[in-house]
């Protein structure tokens, strides 16, 4: 390596850097430290600020041929995909007062999806619709969501205010039993659970959490009656009370800078710092998207797949911060293409310290206290995260009423009091508490699906796959006939979730449509099929204990205990532009391989 080439850093002290935070964040408690929303907490996940709870309806009785459970974005997009194969007969269970899902639930100030609009935002194309901005902010995607429910006639096939409490196979009649809290009773042939990944929230493993005495919420259930306005701002309520706000993650920064704006003060508990990569957005312009040519959003959704697979073509059509991570840490291609395998993992870890030292620099250059700007450093490989996106958050620290409560050190947050948080010894009184933890997205599969799925003899799905996830292409698994998962395992996955949903939900569709065609009532994977599928995920997975075994603890790696086979994604790692692939031609061939198709009256 020539004097110009050597990097402007230290690899090996950051390599010991790295290790040390990781070591200080690592808890004994692991994935246990978290409380479920159950129990006395039951009221953080319960609540829903933005229904009348007071509604009532009668219980429904009916034999529908699919029963779709969740209106967020992937369940809309499987009964948009059913219609296409000309499956009319479904019915929607939500547990919301509308669509939405994920974007029903997070109406919290600044929220905002990280990924581009144009890719984002589902069925552009079939609407009609031109995103307002390059970023879209939560009321524009909830507004989204419901005008897919009125354009594809979604709105009278969904029981709203329901939540689904068991799904039961009855072998006898071939259906699954739907049990709700409404007291309904659903048949369906067919059973689609479209859930969400990030649903059940999760809070800090402390004492004292309901002493508080004031309002608390976690970020997924905003209560704009305690703070008023609404997710653009105008929270007058709060201009002279002072915010605790728990969590320094995706959501957290995006709810910093704008109750920094209305609040008297702000106290930000941070644990790890997230990196905070420019977010650069713009308004569209309406002739760019005029000019756009049919087809183009799947053409931009490959092309930014491409990227994220580590491929590199010619053009970055999206050309943004996820991008520009992603080129940073692909290997490099042609002729300085890495001999083996060593030296692509030592050239892509040097990539990958130039580009957090990159993201380190934006912090000193603008917090302007060295000492905050410091604590705000993320010391950890860029993807062992969720990277983050935003221009405010930083800047929101060199304001008087923002304060930084570092709780690296001590693991976390103490405790909760009648009149605020304890953290380094301290007690921080506050008005409101505001817990940006995030969710359930990687612990038990019990506590992710939020109810009971019973197959065949009475099996348990989470008793099926204590083991491990088992499944022909991540969507059905043997002894659970006719049932379809859309979710992130054992198959392609993609920061553009709702890119990665529509290939599931078309392909969902398409098994559906298939098993009706060929007169069949019950299909599911073949003891091969799925046996097979499991063999080449596995052989698919790292060897050795893998990169998210030496990050820093987070929900990407089970809080730290990440090894070889046990991460949450268990993914066709290929990438989803050619899982897409795979699936066309497993459909084109026609022999539904690795599928028993059966018939009963
Ligand atoms: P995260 O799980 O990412 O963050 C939770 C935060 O709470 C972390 O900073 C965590 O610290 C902190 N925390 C947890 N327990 C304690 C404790 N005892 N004391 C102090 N701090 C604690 O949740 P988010 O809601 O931020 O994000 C969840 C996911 O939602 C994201 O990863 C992303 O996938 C998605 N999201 C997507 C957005 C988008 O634009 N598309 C926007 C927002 C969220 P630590 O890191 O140390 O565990």
């Amino acid at each position: 390596m020539s004097e110009a080439e050597k990097p402007a850093f230290d690899p090996d002290a950051l390599r010991a850097r790295y290790a040390d935070e990781r070591r200080k964040r690592l808890r004994d408690d692991g994935v246990n430290q978290y409380f479920d929303v159950v129990g006395e907490l039951a009221h953080f996940g319960d609540t829903d600020p933005y229904a009348d709870e007071a509604f009532t309806r009668e219980p429904v009785s009916e034999e529908p041929d699919v029963a779709i459970i969740g209106g967020g974005f992937s369940g809309m997009l499987a009964a948009a995909r059913l219609g296409a194969e000309g499956v009319e007969s479904f019915r929607i269970l939500e547990s919301g007062a509308d669509f939405g899902g994920t974007w029903y639930w997070n109406r919290y100030p600044g929220a905002q999806c990280d990924t581009e609009s144009y890719l984002y935002l589902p069925l552009l194309e079939e609407l009609g619709y031109m995103p307002k901005e390059k970023y879209a902010f939560a009321d524009e995607i909830f507004g989204h969501s419901q005008r897919i429910g009125e354009q594809f006639g979604l709105y009278e096939r969904t029981l709203f205010q329901t939540r689904v409490r068991s799904l039961r196979w009855d072998e006898e009649r071939a259906r699954w039993r739907v049990e709700t809290d409404r007291g309904d009773e659903i048949h369906a042939r067919f059973v689609i659970t479209a859930l969400g990944t990030i649903t059940r929230p999760k809070m800090p493993g402390v004492p004292g959490i309901n002493d508080f005495e004031g309002p608390s919420f976690h970020s997924s259930r905003w209560d704009y009656r305690v703070t008023g306005g609404d997710s653009t701002g105008g929270m007058r309520a709060l201009a002279d009370k002072k915010v605790a706000v728990i969590g320094t993650g995706a959501t957290a920064i995006q709810i910093v800078p704008r109750v920094a704006r209305d609040a008297g003060h702000v106290f930000v508990f941070q644990r790890t710092p997230s990196t905070v990569g420019l977010r650069l957005n713009r308004p569209t312009d309406p002739e760019w998207f005029a000019s756009l040519e049919p087809g183009w959003q799947n053409e931009r959704r490959e092309n930014f797949a491409a990227y994220a697979d580590g491929r590199r073509p010619e053009v970055d059509l999206v050309d943004d911060s996820w991008t520009a991570i992603f080129r940073a840490i692909s290997s490099p291609k042609g002729a300085n293409r890495p001999k083996t395998r060593e030296d692509r993992n030592r050239i892509v870890e040097l990539q990958d310290f130039a580009k957090m030292e990159e993201l380190r620099r934006r912090i000193d250059e603008t917090v302007r206290d060295p000492e905050v700007a410091e604590a705000l450093k993320p010391w950890y490989r860029v993807m062992c995260k969720r990277p983050t996106f935003n221009d405010e958050f930083l800047p929101a620290f060199n304001r008087n009423n923002v304060t930084l409560v570092d709780v690296g050190a001590s693991k976390g947050i103490e405790r909760i009091t009648r009149k605020g948080v304890v953290a380094n010894g301290t007690e921080y009184e506050v008005d409101l508490i505001v817990y940006a933890t995030g969710y359930h997205v990687t612990s038990d599969i019990k506590l992710r699906v939020g109810m009971e799925i019973e197959g065949r003899d009475g099996v348990l799905l989470h008793d099926h796959w204590a083991d491990g996830i088992r499944t022909l292409h991540g969507f059905t698994t043997r002894g659970f006939p006719n049932w379809f998962y859309i979710g992130v395992s054992q198959n392609a996955f993609s920061v553009n979730m709702t890119s990665m949903f529509d290939q599931q939900a078309r392909h969902i569709a398409y098994l559906i449509g298939e098993t009706r065609r060929r007169g069949a009532t019950i299909v599911e994977p073949s003891e091969a099929g799925e046996r097979e599928w499991c063999e080449l995920i596995q052989g698919l997975a790292p060897s050795g204990p893998g990169f998210l075994a030496d990050c820093t603890p987070g929900y990407y790696n089970q809080e730290g205990a990440a090894s070889e086979g046990n991460s949450f994604l268990g993914a066709y790692t290929p990438g989803l532009n050619a899982f897409s692939r795979l699936l066309e031609e497993w459909r084109e061939d026609g022999e539904l391989a690795g599928l028993d198709l059966n018939t009963r009256s």
